[in-house]
């Protein structure tokens, strides 16, 4: 007889969703918000609270009745502050909040998201009195940097950044040295005292406006650039002096007016309008909508637009300019952690041109402004009660804070400092609770390299380690390769010279990020740390030659499709496939490390702790084995929500006992067939009750149709013909016969909405018989040895409340049975999966059989939407593609649609019986999102696969926090 090796894919194993770790930033903030209180600001001006409370009306009201639009920060005093991202975005609330606190912030405007919701619904413009808003805006700026727009004797110069409500780092758009012209220039000549700044500053600005303002190539400008450096015999930037840098300006011009049929811009105001409307329309951009995608950011939003006097960090060796953490955001340590240059503008920090240097090292180069640094950096600290992330600029040895945000993190290091900050009193355990986005949690059971096979592969390099975790996989050197090949089901690591925003697709499927260039703070970095994905950059020895998809090190060439293996933790790079090993939480919790040893277990289990006495959701786990329940009950599930029986029917050597069940074609035969299934169940039952300690076990009967246990059709018609043409075994060709017969008459054109679920138990009434039996005498079984035991026996598919009532005829008589003969007694329940429509619909003549009801969203999203949860894969992209669906609906709770036939059900079911035990079992049980839906419904308890139990123990707890707090 042909074997079955494929195992059950369609309704038993929907892939356990791959958000490992990634930084659901809309949710944690908006947890986080929801559970705070404002905080007092650090200085709040005597005028304050009245402006506050306008901007704050005007920031929660529809576009149309916001009357302001433009805000200024300047002198001390700012129109906004933290409460505002909304309106402000994050950037143009952190500058607000950093002026009102008297932070050193240069002199500027943020023109508000509603702004750039306007100019799309206008067709992007904005009205005339928006116009003159600004204009008044730019008036006021002018005075209070007391430098004028085009002066050739002090011209104001304005950085024009994004800033949405959520950070999304480099993926719109900033332009800098912003009103520069052929007189202004001059100015800046004469005010610096230094032409070659001044004539770089103009290059810097016409290459920037050009690409994306104009939106001419880059590598236009770099042709030119380069034609320059070649005439002067300049080998690097630095090698020409003013002349050649007004000889590139003058190329530039020509170009663009090449390019674009017109003279640059001379008038700074015209400038700003269009870099404005620049940045407006890089939320619409390419990259920016997929990073939303993957971040679930809203794509109506918008984004504020920051307009900010310059200061320069590149005015010489005197000036500087860096970005940091108040701690470190990979590990978590209470340590000050950056990085910057001497002589360099912002961008070319995180652009990964130039490696950085530590920042620590500043306290060398430049004492006093470091202090200051560390001084207002720690404040803003304790001032956000969470990490900051910040960029500066020092120009002629004087300290201007450009930014001020919470710092991303790994979720390793969110529980370092969660927890740190509870032991510094910075927070109370609530509210460090919110610190951590659950989904960020199971990156601290992603698995390690097993130390001993680590060792015997040599150090091919070393990168800096900018986000934890162990990688191994094929090398890739595109994203789109690393997507193709992993849609093939490879294992991919990208490498890459340095990744830039476009990468994000294959940054997000691949194992882990390698690149050559760049710094902690460099583009791979700050985003594999937010998507939880092992990164090492920089690590400069790698000699990558993306053409020919190979690069060199330690004498070794490695092509595309060989295995290499890093540690985003140590920052070592080896060639080579090394396995990997549990992680340490993992090796706590199977006994093979002491907590003692290991002090990330001892704070996960802490803050797991603090989360349990928050949620008021239970928390189930979804197993159907005695290891998977063991391991479930100590990740902190308490009862099993989900045991699908028909996965037991896999084990070793069960399946040839099924399949002569199915093969039977008369109830003896049948019978004996299950007369062998018996023991077999009943000693997973029996370990699986154990696993759990006496807390609640919902076992439900066989689900899947027949023929999932069936070998193929095709693969029999194969075999028959093949014993058919060699005649050899007359035997085997009458068995594979009898069975492409029986596999035949099976055959249904939908089996999604065919012979399963409760139509099984119907039609064949001796399986339920056996496998309530088999949950019975394991349940006496362990009564009997003094175990407490909690049975619940779930039928599946019920849409209609006969159904559940002849289901429950049968297992309420085989419990009688066997407690008799048994001699004991044991309480247990007999209920429903809610996962057909009219199941949901009639939830009230169903709770008058059952006794719970545990919902199935995966066959009730299928079933709702008539989506085929097997084949969605093929149209999902396009329907997010084109917003008609924003989320994968079988990994989220459509909450419009299928959450209402949920929330009905709830409500129906308990009219009829008020104590009536409500859970979910479907996957979005270990979503986030799902959970904090099922926790305002009403829901007992939520059940996720194992290893989401900590995810949604967390998320239970924000869950309950953020209703609290009338989210
Ligand atoms: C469901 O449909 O949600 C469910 C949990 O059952 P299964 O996935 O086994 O169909
Ligand atoms: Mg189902």
């Amino acid at each position: 007889m042909a074997k079955k090796t494929k195992k059950t894919k369609t309704h038993t194993t929907i892939k356990a969703t791959k958000k490992t770790g990634t930084v659901k930033a809309a949710r944690a903030v908006k947890a986080l918000k929801a559970a705070r209180k404002p905080a007092t600001p650090v200085r709040r001006p005597a005028s304050k609270p009245a402006r506050q409370s306008v901007a704050k009306a005007a920031a929660k009201s529809a576009p149309a009745s916001v009357k302001k639009y433009v805000y200024a920060f300047a002198g001390g005093k700012a129109e906004g502050d933290r409460t505002m991202k909304d309106i402000l975005g994050g950037k143009g609330s952190g500058l607000a909040e950093m002026t009102n606190a008297g932070l050193p912030v240069p002199p500027g405007f943020t023109i508000s998201t509603a702004a750039c919701n306007l100019w799309y619904a206008e067709g992007r413009k904005l009205p005339q009195r928006i116009e003159d808003e600004m204009m008044a805006h730019v008036h006021k700026l002018e005075q209070a940097a007391g430098a004028t727009f085009g002066s050739t004797d002090n011209p104001l110069l304005v950085s024009v950044r994004s800033g949405a409500k959520f950070s999304m780092p480099g993926m719109m758009d900033t332009i800098l040295n912003l009103g520069l012209n052929d007189a202004a220039v001059e100015g800046l000549k004469a005010r610096t005292k230094n032409g070659r700044f001044a004539y770089d500053s103009y290059r810097r600005f016409i290459q920037m406006f050009g690409n994306v303002v104009l939106e001419i190539p880059k590598d236009r400008f770099e042709h030119e650039f380069e034609a320059v450096k070649h005439a002067h015999g300049a080998r690097v930037d630095t090698d020409l002096g003013e002349g050649g840098m007004q000889e590139t300006v003058e190329r530039y011009k020509k170009l663009v007016r090449h390019e674009t049929g017109k003279a640059f811009p001379q008038d700074p105001v015209q400038q700003l309008k269009m870099s404005r409307d620049a940045v407006f329309r890089s939320w619409n951009n390419q990259r920016a909508i997929a990073y939303r995608r993957i971040y679930e950011i809203p794509d109506n939003i918008g984004t504020a637009v920051n307009v900010q006097k310059m200061v320069f960090g590149n005015t010489g060796e005197r000036s500087a300019t860096g970005v940091g953490f108040t701690r470190n955001p990979a590990t978590g340590a209470k340590e000050f952690f950056g990085e910057f240059l001497v002589n360099a503008q912002g961008e070319d920090v995180v652009a990964g041109i130039r490696t950085p240097r530590p920042i620590s090292e500043l306290a060398d180069v430049m004492p006093k402004a470091y202090k200051q640094l560390r001084a207002f950096t720690s404040r803003l600290e304790r001032h956000y009660k969470d990490i900051q992330d910040f960029e500066f600029t020092i120009e002629n040895e004087q300290l201007f804070m450009l930014q001020t945000r919470s710092g991303k993190r790994t979720g390793y290091a969110a529980v370092v400092i969660a927890t740190d900050f509870v032991a510094e009193k910075l927070l109370k355990p609530v509210e460090a609770l919110l610190l951590v986005e659950p989904g960020a949690l199971s990156q601290l059971l992603s698995p390690m390299f097993d130390p001993a096979e680590w060792k015997k592969v040599p150090v091919a390099t070393r990168g800096l380690p900018a986000s934890p975790g162990a990688a191994s996989g094929q090398v890739v050197f595109t994203a789109d390769q690393a997507v193709a090949w992993t849609d093939q089901g490879k294992t991919v690591l990208l490498v890459r010279k340095e990744t830039a925003p476009d990468d994000i697709h294959g940054m997000e499927v691949a194992q882990g990020v390698l690149t050559a260039t760049g710094g902690m703070t460099s583009h791979a970095a700050v985003v594999g740390r937010q998507m939880g994905r092992p990164s090492v950059v920089g690590a400069g020895a790698l000699q990558i030659d993306e053409k020919a998809k190979t690069f060199t090190v330690a004498g070794q060439t490695v092509k595309e499709g060989d295995y290499v293996s890093f540690d985003g933790l140590s920052g070592e790079v080896k060639i080579g496939k090394v396995p990997t090993s549990p992680s340490e939480i993992l090796q706590v919790l199977a006994g093979k490390l002491k907590p003692e040893a290991s002090p990330i277990y001892q704070r996960f289990h802490t803050l797991l702790g603090w989360a349990d006495k928050v949620r008021t959701l239970g928390i189930r786990a979804n197993a159907d084995q005695p290891d998977q329940s063991e391991l479930a009950y100590a990740f902190g599930a308490r009862g099993i929500g989900l045991c699908r029986t028909e996965h037991m029917f896999f084990g070793e050597g069960r399946i040839e006992k099924v399949q002569r069940m199915i093969l039977a074609d008369n109830e003896q035969d049948r019978r004996a067939a299950l007369a062998e299934l018996l023991p077999l169940q009943r000693a997973d039952f029996y370990g699986v009750f154990k696993a759990m300690h006496g807390e609640p076990v919902t076992i439900r009967t066989i689900d899947p149709p027949l023929h999932e246990f069936l070998p193929k059709r095709e693969d029999l018609m194969v075999e028959v013909a093949k014993l058919e043409a060699t005649g050899a075994d007359p035997a085997a060709l009458a068995s594979t016969r009898t069975l492409l017969r029986r596999v035949e008459q099976l055959h249904e054109f939908n089996p999604m909405l065919g012979h399963r679920g409760v139509r099984l138990g119907i039609t064949y009434p001796e399986i339920t018989e056996m496998q309530a039996r088999a949950i019975f005498e394991a349940a006496c079984q362990l009564a009997k040895e003094g175990f407490k035991v909690t049975p619940e026996v779930m039928i599946p598919l019920v849409g209609h409340v006969k159904e559940l009532r002849d289901q429950k005829i049968i297992v309420n008589r085989v419990a009688a049975e066997v407690m008799k003969q048994a001699g004991v007694k044991i309480k247990y329940l007999v209920g429903t999966m809610i996962e057909v429509p009219r199941g949901a619909l009639t939830a009230d003549e169903i709770a008058a059989e059952a006794e719970f009801f545990s919902f199935g969203t995966n066959d009730l999203t299928q079933m709702t939407f008539g989506f085929s949860r097997d084949d969605i894969g093929k149209f999902l992209g396009i329907y997010q593609e084109r917003k008609i669906l924003d989320r994968d609906p079988f990994q989220s709770i459509d909450t419009v649609g299928v959450g209402q036939l949920v929330a009905m059900a709830v409500e129906k079911g308990r009219k009829t019986r008020p104590g009536i035990k409500l859970g979910v079992c479907g996957e979005h049980g270990g979503d986030p999102s799902s959970i904090h839906f099922f926790h305002k419904v009403g829901l007992n308890y939520v059940s996720a696969s194992p290893y989401r139990v900590p995810v949604a123990r967390l998320a239970a707890a924000h869950a309950a926090l953020s209703v609290k707090v009338g989210d």
